[in-house]
């Protein structure tokens, strides 16, 4: 699991990214709210640890613009003041949980557990997408009466992208949600497998079409 970390104070930025992987995430660090809401955005992470007081923009901001546009990584929130209009301002711009520093390293971990986890049991059953249905645990999408299998690699790209639709997704994002850093892939494989998906929709009959724009990335498009 990758985790973001956005927190100016950079020692203690690098404490907290030592902690994740002595624990076994994988973490990257933002030390301002500009860069933070950019890395956020890219929906590459499973959960983000958010900073209050942070330059360029702050957490609650950084939050909020993160929920608006629709992204809905859960978010652990730290602030140095305990106060309850800071935690209740935190919750409203859509915390997911509230720690006050310092904490001790059990209790963070404890908490990023927490959240990882309720975000696991609110994955639906079904995501749709205008005339299409899939279905994650079956590795099945279905289109009215027709059904197709799909690989895991599929499977995927298409949960990702289920979950996205309005925006695009950039290469660089499928690449890394679906392969990791595995070094023998590269952006070909990611339009490999958007032309296996095609061919399925086709296979479907259904009016939902991968859409690409160059440079950006891609999204499922119905006809409007
Ligand atoms: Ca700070």
């Amino acid at each position: 699991m990758r985790i973001l970390i956005v927190e100016d104070e950079k020692r203690l930025a690098m404490t907290l990214k030592d902690l994740l992987e002595q624990a076994g995430y994988q973490a990257d660090m933002a030390f301002d709210g500009n860069d933070g809401l950019e890395l956020a955005k890219s929906g590459i992470y499973d959960a983000i640890i958010l900073d209050v007081m942070l330059p360029l923009l702050n957490g609650f901001q950084l939050l909020k613009a993160l929920r608006s546009g629709g992204q809905m990584t859960p978010v652990l929130m730290l602030t140095a003041r305990g106060d309850l209009a800071d935690r209740v301002t935190g919750l409203d711009s859509g915390a997911d949980y509230y720690l006050t520093k310092p904490f001790e390293n059990q209790e963070l971990l404890a908490c990023l557990r927490t959240i990882l986890r309720r975000q696991a049991a609110i994955v639906p059953d079904f995501l749709e997408f205008g005339d299409l249905t899939l279905n994650p645990a079956a590795s099945q999408l279905s289109c009215g009466e027709r059904s197709v299998a799909l690989s895991s690699k599929e499977l995927e790209m298409l949960t990702i992208l289920f979950k996205n639709t309005g925006q695009f997704i950039s290469k660089e994002t499928l690449l890394l949600k679906v392969w990791g850093y595995d070094a023998s892939v590269n952006a070909n494989s990611v339009e490999a497998y958007v032309s296996f998906i095609r061919k399925k929709l086709s296979l479907l009959h259904s009016s939902v079409s991968v859409k690409v724009a160059r440079n950006i990335g891609y999204r499922l498009e119905v006809p409007s």
